[in-house]
């Protein structure tokens, strides 16, 4: 069922033009995925509801935009050149690579018990038990930057977006008149080179976070802590995701990262082959760890905050979210259905999201033709295609507004989809719908 499932939701996604394997035409790439035209549209609308949520929305806290190269000294000082590794093993028959700590993780899942790698078959060729010892591996990208190539050209592509947070700590508290508490917050691409990518969208080694570093004075930052737990919860479950499909996961303390003193993720029920549950969003208590030491190795204090005559260095609550938020967006709200007309159309999926997620564009509101050179695009686009019926039906599965020429028909298709956006009217047959006025049926009868 998982891997049918996720099959399912790759399979589709492509048909519909949300998501595109990477170089594709070279035989793809495992690591990367690329939006289609709806893809694109999902990830920015998404994009803006955080960026609504967390940031704009909110008096306490400004945004950024920090670059994806930044100088090498921040990642010494962040503690990701030594500490930001993955131990790596490796099949001794085959030679493929893999997590040591993945693989123990997918062993204990599958078997309810804890195992050693003397226990784990190689998913490749079968062998059982036979890796090498797990070494470090840094997860950083590298990449030369100058026209000479020597060991000061050597930077990387940032592992997080966070750090530019805090080595614009500063500039920012200053430009916006701020003092803690208050947060930064930013979305933008980052890099981890992952020893195996996989599980569609979810573990690429290019992906796009959406991170706020919210700071705090020492000693608020439990309560804080939990304050954005509930915050961003809420978040996804006001977007429609169903409560029954999340949980928090709490980071054993052996297991946490170099700089956190908790963390806990908002774990969704994915339903992947081997891990059914996994992560949507990480909270963590960073400490005063990031500005404490990029105040050291760079020299410039980066905490001159004075009450009561103590100092204190702020501590940081970190929710940090990503775009692979796509998957369980598209995933969720996939449904089978049965057509009536079933003996000719047979079983169709149908996606369905929250209205602000979904894709606003107009099916199918101008003639079916070509668009002319010269003429003007229609403001919010419009797919063309052959023939109305078809339109119609291929609207329906993208989940995008029915063919129709006016917007009444747009409002009302909306409501009808959407239960508690019920307006009470009985759309005219011959705009759309021209179901029984019951939400959530009358699209299915359209078409
Ligand atoms: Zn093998």
């Amino acid at each position: 069922m998982a891997a049918d499932r996720v099959d399912a939701v790759v399979n589709l996604s492509k048909r519909r033009g949300f998501v595109f394997q990477s170089s594709e035409i070279y035989g793809g790439s495992r690591s990367a995925w690329d939006y289609g035209p709806l893809g694109v549209e999902l990830k920015e609308n998404i994009k803006k509801q955080w960026w609504q949520r967390v940031v704009r929305g909110r008096e306490d806290v400004v945004g950024l935009d920090s670059a994806v190269i930044l100088a090498p000294q921040v990642w010494k000082a962040s503690g990701h050149l030594e500490a930001f590794s993955d131990p790596l093993t490796e099949c001794r028959k085959c030679h493929r690579r893999y997590r040591a700590d993945q693989l123990l993780e997918e062993y204990e899942e599958r078997k309810g018990r804890p195992g050693t790698l003397e226990d784990v078959v190689c998913v490749n060729c079968g062998t059982r038990g036979d890796f090498t010892e797990p070494r470090d591996f840094n997860g950083m990208l590298r990449t030369m930057v100058g026209p000479v190539q020597d060991a000061g050209a050597e930077h990387f592509l940032r592992p997080e977006t966070a750090q530019g947070i805090f080595v614009n700590y500063l500039n920012v508290m200053n430009a916006a008149r701020r003092k803690p508490p208050f947060g930064i917050g930013q979305t933008g691409k980052s890099f981890r080179n992952e020893i195996t990518p996989g599980n569609f969208i979810f573990r690429t080694r290019e992906f796009e976070q959406m991170e706020m570093e919210f700071f705090v004075q020492p000693g608020t930052d439990e309560e804080w802590h939990e304050y954005w737990l509930q915050n961003r919860w809420d978040w996804y479950v006001d977007l429609g995701i169903d409560p029954g499909n999340l949980r928090y996961f709490e980071h054993p303390q052996e297991a946490l990262s170099h700089y956190s003193k908790r963390t806990v993720d908002i774990e969704y029920r994915f339903q992947f082959a081997g891990s059914e549950w996994a992560e949507l969003e990480g909270i963590a208590n960073r400490t005063d760890f990031d500005l404490k030491t990029h105040s050291e190795h760079s020299g410039t204090d980066l905490a001159p905050i004075r009450e009561t005559s103590t100092r204190w260095v702020p501590y940081v609550i970190e929710p940090a979210g990503l775009t692979r938020y796509c998957s369980p967006s598209c995933s969720t709200p996939m449904t089978s259905t049965q057509r009536l007309h079933q003996r000719r159309r047979g079983t169709r999926t149908v996606m369905r999201f929250d209205p602000r997620l979904a894709v606003k564009s107009r099916a199918a509101g101008e003639p079916a033709r070509r668009p002319l050179a010269g003429r003007p695009r229609p403001r919010r686009g419009t797919a063309y295609s052959v023939e109305r019926g078809l339109r119609r039906r291929r609207a329906d599965r993208s989940s995008l507004p029915p063919p129709g020429r006016d917007r009444y028909a747009v409002l009302c298709h909306r409501r009808l989809r959407h239960p508690r956006r019920q307006c009470g009217h009985r759309p005219r047959a011959r705009h759309d719908a021209p179901g029984t006025g019951e939400p959530g049926r009358g699209h299915e009868l359209a078409g």
